[in-house]
């Protein structure tokens, strides 16, 4: 619950731009979750800060999320506050470096990754379309090192600039971030919280080093690759793309669940896409219930039968 005298607070920084119990069905690729207690879209950097610094006096939990492309929020929805990048934060910019001809593009975390694979092409610049087709923000796709077959964002970033939870700014160099598959954690960052629930730096910009390329011929590439990603994936209907991360050696995901002979299988309104089975799909005003009982129904099916422990990618968030 949030106070009557932080509601106060909240207006008057973000007047009748803040809401209150918003519905985050409205706010994610899924289509589905409860409200937010408070939901915000700082519109500056500056705002961004006064916020986050106001919300830890105030000892309320906070989010940051981006496209809400990789999420599952649940019915109850989230106790808190969702802070959204987007409408602050979304510059791209370039620039020589020093290193091998490579040109750095920086893009603010709430920039939609399609705006720099295309900005990309533009310019010439070749290493960001294994990104294309990838929906949401920088910062959720840094978040979650997004990727594909051909590649990730392990691959070419170079640095990100977060905001550290007391408020300071820092520069971190790729060699301090530890990149997982679809996960960021982080790893050498010096700072009083770190080993508290409550460190959560906020990635403010990514730098991503690209090589000079041929722009037309990246035009072509780009142009097969988003019509192969429209043949294989289910991109009508509400989803959060893959649901499981695919195990480290053998079969995918989608051909366990695939073989285990759930394709189309459906609960409630949630179904096992016919396309292609890592996609949970809402294809009928699915609850997060229904979501969330056909996932397990998948990790005990595809664990009976082929012995894997299937680990979800999208991330489970509220209450
Ligand atoms: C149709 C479809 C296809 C997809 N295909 C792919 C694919 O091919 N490859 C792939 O990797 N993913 C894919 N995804 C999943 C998703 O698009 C990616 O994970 C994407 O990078 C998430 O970005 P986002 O901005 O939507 O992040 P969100 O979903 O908003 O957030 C994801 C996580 O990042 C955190 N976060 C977001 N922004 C920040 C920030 N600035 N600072 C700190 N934390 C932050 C959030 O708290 C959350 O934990 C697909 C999704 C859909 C719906």
């Amino acid at each position: 619950m949030i106070d009557s005298d932080s509601k106060k607070w909240f207006k008057s920084i973000f007047g009748n731009a803040v809401k209150f119990d918003e519905p985050m069905s409205e706010h994610t690729s899924f289509r589905v979750g409860g409200p937010a207690d408070v939901y915000i879209t700082p519109e500056t950097p500056e705002e961004l800060a006064e916020t986050i610094n106001g919300v830890r006096q105030r000892k309320l939990n906070y989010l940051v999320i981006g496209g809400g492309t990789n999420l599952l929020v649940s019915d109850s929805g989230i106790r808190g506050v969702v802070i959204v990048l987007g409408k602050c934060l979304n510059k791209i910019t370039h620039t020589a470096t020093e290193k091998e001809n490579l040109v750095a593009l920086t893009a603010g975390a709430g920039a939609k990754l399609h705006r720099i694979c295309r900005f990309a092409i533009t310019q010439g610049l070749q290493g960001m379309n294994f990104a294309l087709g990838i929906p949401g923000t920088v910062g959720g796709a840094v978040m979650m090192n997004a990727g594909t077959a051909s590649g990730s964002v392990e691959g070419v970033i170079d640095s990100v600039n977060v905001l550290l939870p007391e408020g300071r700014t820092r520069k971190i160099q790729k060699k301090d971030l530890n990149f997982e598959y679809r996960k960021l954690s982080w790893n050498m960052i010096n700072c009083a919280e770190k080993k508290s629930d409550f460190f959560k730096p906020i990635i403010l910009d990514g730098e991503f080093h690209l090589r000079p390329s041929d722009p037309v011929k990246l035009k072509k590439e780009a142009e097969h690759m988003l019509k192969t990603r429209k043949k294989t994936q289910p991109a009508n209907l509400p989803s959060a793309g893959c649901f499981f991360k695919n195990p480290m050696s053998g079969k995918t995901a989608g051909e366990l669940i695939d073989l285990a002979g759930l394709k189309g299988k459906k609960i409630g309104g949630a179904e096992v896409s016919p396309i292609h089975a890592n996609f949970i799909i809402n294809s009928d005003r699915a609850s997060a219930a229904d979501i969330l009982a056909l996932k397990s129904l998948i990790q005990e099916t595809v664990s009976e039968l082929f012995d894997i422990d299937l680990e979800t990618e999208v991330k489970i968030i509220g209450e």
